[in-house]
């Protein structure tokens, strides 16, 4: 992991659950579950059905950040950002990556974005999303986070056993046995 550049994609991990960015940045455990790959193939297929799959690598050193924005659009003569989604809804973490992509790019450009788009493959729907203060504020105070984390300091279990469910690194936090074992 670039100790200096947090990658976009971190973002959304962390606001998913910081212990599991944890073992994706610490213990390299890049394993893949059914949730995942189906986002995969989902990403590729659309990609090669309409012909619209771009990638475009952007980096910032005042952000911190850097990643790989999967759809740039022009709108109305101005480029926007477009986060493409497998399911039929997204999440407060979604549009913090989205945020990301927008600022990253309008550095780049050197002009405000606006807004961006998220692409939910589920629903064949495109949702316009407002870049807003909230958002980019979220982006810095959880880059900042992302930067602080140590490998001596685990964050804790999450409080949700539905994102354990689908978790990729589940093996490896062991959430299930850890409960049981602080019941016994
Ligand atoms: S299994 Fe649950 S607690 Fe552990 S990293 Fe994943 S979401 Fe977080």
């Amino acid at each position: 992991m670039n100790r200096c550049l947090v990658n976009i994609s971190d973002l959304n991990q962390y606001l998913y659950c910081p212990r599991r960015l944890y073992y994706l940045m610490f213990y390299q455990t890049q394993e893949i579950n059914v949730h995942l790959a189906d986002g995969r193939g989902l990403h590729s297929y659309q990609g090669r059905r309409g012909g619209w799959y771009r990638e475009f690598y952007l980096k910032s050193e005042h952000l911190h950040l850097h990643g790989r924005v999967d759809l740039i659009e022009q709108e109305n003569g101005v480029l926007v950002p477009v986060e493409r989604k497998r399911g039929t809804s997204y999440y407060e973490n979604d549009l913090v990556q989205l945020a990301a992509y927008a600022m990253l790019l309008e550095e780049h450009l050197g002009e405000r974005i606006a807004t961006g788009y998220i692409y939910l493959y589920g629903k064949n729907t495109r949702h316009p999303i407002e870049i807003t203060d909230h958002l980019r504020r979220k982006v810095v105070d959880t880059v900042d986070a992302i930067r602080a984390m140590r490998v001596g300091s685990i964050p804790g279990f999450c409080e949700n056993p539905r994102k354990c469910a689908k978790c990729s690194v589940v093996v490896y936090c062991m959430p299930y046995e850890a409960r049981i074992l602080e019941e016994a």
